[in-house]
């Protein structure tokens, strides 16, 4: 058996398990298979494993591998800049990464353009590291506010990536704050934001993330072994 196939069985058996221990109905928790550096030949590999969506961080990825790889969702799950919204907008289901006002705004509009609603997620950087992208936990509120009447954007969620921890319960703090914020602003029932995503989790800690509410979960590593990066 090839270990992709191996690899993401066992990633799908493990999401099951967390789900019985924890009483969750595991069709909840969406496989999110991260393609970034992958070529194309390991990707089909895990498509034809049952790998419906998958994620990259990088427009030109997305652009690169849309023509060849077309049977799938992409995500975009990585910083997103304004000017780059124009390559991706008809290419993505979701977008995981918004975290700016004026890129809202560019989605917004290249949406409209395209006739089309583009559902995104707000990436929080609940942690507050330098190092990441994504709004503070107690912005997010205003952050929706502001971006809530844009007509050609949807808001299906939130999505965060946690600190890296070599022990996965360091992080499960940050989920919980996640997931809390999540319900109170689901419970308002707020126009143009429909609260159905929680992006969370990643190789390392998904099980976590699994146990604190995650409803998508971004896994790269664990599907397609360690990554080789050219530069
Ligand atoms: C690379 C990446 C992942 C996957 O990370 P792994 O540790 O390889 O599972 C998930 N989310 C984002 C945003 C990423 O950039």
């Amino acid at each position: 058996m090839s270990y992709i196939k191996e690899n993401i069985r066992d990633i799908q058996t493990q999401i099951i398990a967390v789900c019985d221990r924890i009483g969750r109905d595991p069709s909840e928790v969406q496989l999110i298979a991260v393609t970034k550096t992958i070529d194309s030949a390991r990707i089909k590999e895990a498509v034809a494993q049952g790998i419906t969506d998958i994620g990259e961080n990088k427009v030109q990825e997305i652009m690169d591998k849309h023509d060849d790889i077309y049977d799938v969702n992409y995500h975009m799950i990585g910083h997103l800049q304004t000017n780059k919204v124009k390559y991706i907008i008809d290419k993505v289901k979701l977008i995981h990464s918004v975290d700016k006002i004026n890129l809202a705004e560019e989605i917004n509009k290249r949406a409209k353009q395209h006739n089309k609603i583009m559902d995104i997620l707000i990436q929080v950087n609940v942690a507050e590291e330098d190092s990441k992208f994504g709004i503070k936990s107690m912005e997010i509120k205003e952050f929706i506010h502001k971006i809530e009447g844009l007509e050609n954007v949807r808001i299906l969620g939130l999505m965060t990536i946690a600190p890296y921890e070599e022990n996965p319960e360091d992080v499960r703090k940050y989920f919980r704050i996640l997931k809390s914020i999540f319900d109170e602003i689901k419970a308002k029932n707020l126009p143009g934001v429909d609260m159905q995503y929680l992006s969370m989790g990643m190789t390392n800690d998904f099980e976590v993330a699994i146990e604190e509410g995650s409803t998508m979960v971004r896994i790269g590593t664990g599907i397609f072994g360690e990554r080789t990066y050219l530069k």
